[in-house]
């Protein structure tokens, strides 16, 4: 029986990866800073995992911004466009790899960056490749082969991770009309028999390709490919053997393809799909090895040991010792570093620390059940046993953890407390009653986060200010909002969120049930890292989070003061979320709280309240086979939040550029009164959906682009509106940006929405 990792983090236990890159970019530090540092990242991670006992540690799992850019940059599958930039530089291939990453302004040069998105269900974002007609695949960065050398070069014989070459053409976009991206895989495959050659001329033993579409839903010609790639690689190097990796779903109808390719190990996700593992081991080849992903890549919660063991023991009964494999479910980049540099009482409670486990405490666990099975050095593993256990049930039982008016309450739930109190079109006359003109103007809820207001939020949690200093700051940057919101005539005002970090850490902050971690950095894409709330308990609201500040902000002024919340899919999907309980019954509880604080913000006169659901759809799960069961909780959890309200109260949501073609019966069942989406960048393109739909209620398609600092002309946002009328009844339309402005300048922001407000003016003239 062996270990294996699939992938540690790359960021280092502190950032550094971050702080050296951002240097690089800034012009601040040369390349051969940021080189050392990735080598000191990859020689730590290495050493970690050796001297924690992995039989398996991963190489090429290091990446400098992204790994699918990593393997683009491989193949030599660079868009032709970052030709200038190879000539220029002299093929530096690091300052190329960055252009493609993140676009390159310099001598005269403007070359956008290669397209981002996001992986698979979790929130790390990837570089998508771009694929032409013919698309050429050469070697061209050996970045796989030389990081194998140089761990061999200190002792260390890793298992090179690469994407396997289905993975990475179904991750790619078509450029150009006229072929499919799957057709590229006998273009493709010739690269890496070479990457292959080259390492086994290196007396590589073990290559792992991940292959997470054999997870996903398949077209037969997509299987065919699976079949013809992996059938060439046995034929040319019967000596290397491959791990085949598959995470985030079952195997499913793709079970039978995925028991039949020739590899030497497949591991199959038993956290995600714990049920998958009696019909793999049914159906799994006599001779593969199956790598049991039992230790959650994608949550920072404690294995249970004794459920593991059981899992593992039900394996071993079939396939003897030394055909399993215990792994991780999935690369362990989803998950912070260290648990162990939560040294902060205050942030992390030691009953709730003792809970949980990082990258570096998931590599021990995975090593710990290994010898459990294997009875080796059995005192200080039993201890480990006993100790894990003790965990475990004082997690089960914690006081912190259950709180019977919580559940009380959800048990008490009817039905129509996920009703408003009429329909639609019953409301809207009521809501008449706020009288708004046509194409009524607002914006998404948050103002410029400039420098300034970061500072004082840093000064006032390291004690340099007091929280009376810090709220008089706040609340002048507040005043001064809604004065020029007024100024320009914006019919609907908001407050700023000056007072917030970020959407959800200060909902988080509010509510019990939740803890912050103060190192627990997850990468987001290229040097951006996110420290996601780690909601461990039943959740409830104490006391009112944001009626303080709006209703400050309402004071101001006689306009209407829309009151702003993040709704409650969203709090969980960008949380790592308790696994004690379903999903769905954690987003009621915050649904429920929620809908307090709505409630809470009528009663304080407030009459338009936006609840921001910006990652319901991102939330989908892998399979569309799963996708209606999602929806139902997703939706109703948000019309509980949306509905303790009067029928004259006007309610909002707001959702980011997304496709809405295949929800958009679930985007109309969350009945808010009015939607803003972000649409400008499409050309209005995403309003179609609404309009075949012939959605009922009010809708603001947003009319610029909030992500550049480009000041919109108005006749192009009337240009878009017309589009928008066109398709959609101007009584429903409403005009603001795509979505919130916290990265944006003042100066930018005030011109552009200038231009906004007359632009639904003219529009209001032409009625
Ligand atoms: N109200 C939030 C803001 O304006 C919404 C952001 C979002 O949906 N991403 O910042
Ligand atoms: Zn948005």
């Amino acid at each position: 029986m062996l270990t294996q990792n699939l992938g540690y983090p790359r960021i280092g236990s502190h950032r550094e990866l971050k702080k050296i890159c951002e240097n690089y970019w800034a012009g601040k530090t040369g390349y051969k800073n940021v080189l050392q540092v990735g080598r000191n990242i990859r020689h730590e991670n290495w050493k970690l995992q050796k001297e924690a006992g992995i039989d398996m540690i991963p190489s090429n799992d290091f990446s400098f911004y992204d790994q699918v850019l990593d393997h683009s940059l491989a193949f030599g599958a660079i868009p032709k466009r970052y030709n200038e930039v190879i000539l220029r530089q002299g093929n530096a291939e690091l300052d190329l790899y960055f252009a493609m990453a993140r676009g390159y302004q310099k001598d005269g040069l403007d070359i956008v960056a290669m397209e981002m998105t996001k992986w698979f269900d979790t929130n790390y974002h990837y570089i998508v490749p771009e694929f032409y007609k013919d698309q050429p695949f050469k070697l061209f960065s050996t970045k796989i082969i030389d990081e194998f050398y140089e761990a061999k070069q200190l002792g260390i014989i890793t298992k090179p991770v690469l994407i396997g070459p289905v993975s990475y053409l179904l991750l790619g976009k078509e450029k150009e009309a006229g072929f499919e991206k799957i057709d590229l895989i006998k273009n493709l495959l010739p690269v890496y028999l070479d990457i292959l050659s080259r390492l086994d001329a290196l007396d590589v033993e073990y290559v792992q390709f991940d292959e997470p579409f054999l997870a996903l839903d398949l077209t037969e010609k997509e299987q065919k490919a699976y079949e013809y790639a992996y059938k060439e690689i046995r034929k040319a190097f019967p000596r290397i053997k491959l791990v085949l990796a598959t995470y985030f779903e079952g195997l499913g109808h793709n079970l039978n393809l995925a028991s039949s390719l020739p590899v030497h190990v497949l591991h199959v996700d038993l956290v995600r799909a714990e049920d998958q593992l009696t019909a793999v081991l049914a159906k799994i080849n006599d001779k593969t090895i199956l790598s049991l992903g039992l230790v959650d890549g994608r949550n920072i919660w404690k294995n249970d040991f004794e459920k593991s063991i059981e899992t593992i023991n039900q394996a071993v009964e079939k396939l003897g010792q030394e055909r399993v494999w215990i792994a991780p479910s999935c690369s362990l980049i989803h998950v912070p570093v260290d648990l162990d540099n939560e040294t902060d009482e205050k942030n992390l409670t030691a009953e709730v620390k003792q809970w949980l486990a990082y990258a570096k405490q998931k590599i021990a666990e995975v090593v710990s059940l290994k010898k459990l099975i294997t009875n080796e050095s059995p005192a200080s593993t039993l201890q480990k046993l006993e100790d894990n256990k003790k965990a475990i049930s004082n997690r089960k039982t914690s006081k912190l953890i259950h709180n019977p008016e919580v559940k009380a309450r959800i048990a008490n739930l009817k039905s129509e407390d996920a009703n408003r109190q009429s329909s639609f079109s019953s409301r809207k006359i009521k809501q008449q009653a706020l009288n708004l003109p046509k194409y009524a103007t607002t914006t998404i809820g948050s103002f410029p986060q400039t420098t300034e207001v970061r500072s004082w939020r840093a000064k006032f949690k390291n004690g340099t200010f007091t929280e009376d200093e810090y709220n008089t700051l706040i609340a002048d940057e507040t005043a001064k909002a809604v004065k020029w919101q007024e100024e320009i005539d914006l019919d609907v005002l908001v407050h700023g969120e000056f007072e917030r970090n970020d959407m959800v850490e200060y909902f988080g902050e509010q509510l019990d049930g939740f803890a912050f971690s103060k190192n627990g950095w997850v990468q987001s894409y290229g040097s951006r890292c996110v420290k996601p709330p780690i909601i461990f308990g039943d959740v409830s609201r104490p006391k009112p989070m944001t009626v303080k500040w709006t209703s400050y902000a309402q004071s101001l002024t006689s306009k209407y003061m829309k009151g702003m919340l993040t709704g409650p899919v969203t709090i969980l999907q960008w949380s790592f979320v308790r696994n004690d309980q379903p999903r769905s019954e954690t987003c009621t509880q915050i649904a429920l709280a929620i809908r307090d604080e709505v409630c809470d913000l009528e009663s304080a006169g407030i009459k338009i309240i936006q609840i921001d659901e910006p990652a319901i759809r991102e939330g989908l799960p892998l399979r569309k086979a799963n996708w209606q069961s999602y929806l139902d909780w997703a939706v109703k959890a948000f019309r509980i939040s949306a509905s303790g309200v009067k029928d004259e109260t006007q309610i909002h949501t707001h959702m980011c550029y997304s496709e809405f073609n295949d929800i958009i019966q679930h985007i109309a069942d969350m009945d808010a009164d009015v939607i803003t989406i972000e649409t400008s960048r499409s050309q209005m393109e995403l309003l179609d959906a609404f309009a075949d739909f012939k959605y009922p209620n009010e809708i603001g398609p947003g009319v610029y682009d909030i992500h550049s600092p480009r000041v919109p002309k108005r006749e192009e946002m009337i240009y878009l509106l017309k589009k928008a009328k066109a398709v959609i009844p101007s009584e429903q339309l409403w005009v603001n940006p795509d979505c919130g402005l916290k990265t944006r300048g003042w100066d930018e922001t005030k011109k552009a929405l200038i231009e906004m407000v007359e632009a639904a003016k003219e529009m209001r003239k032409t009625e």
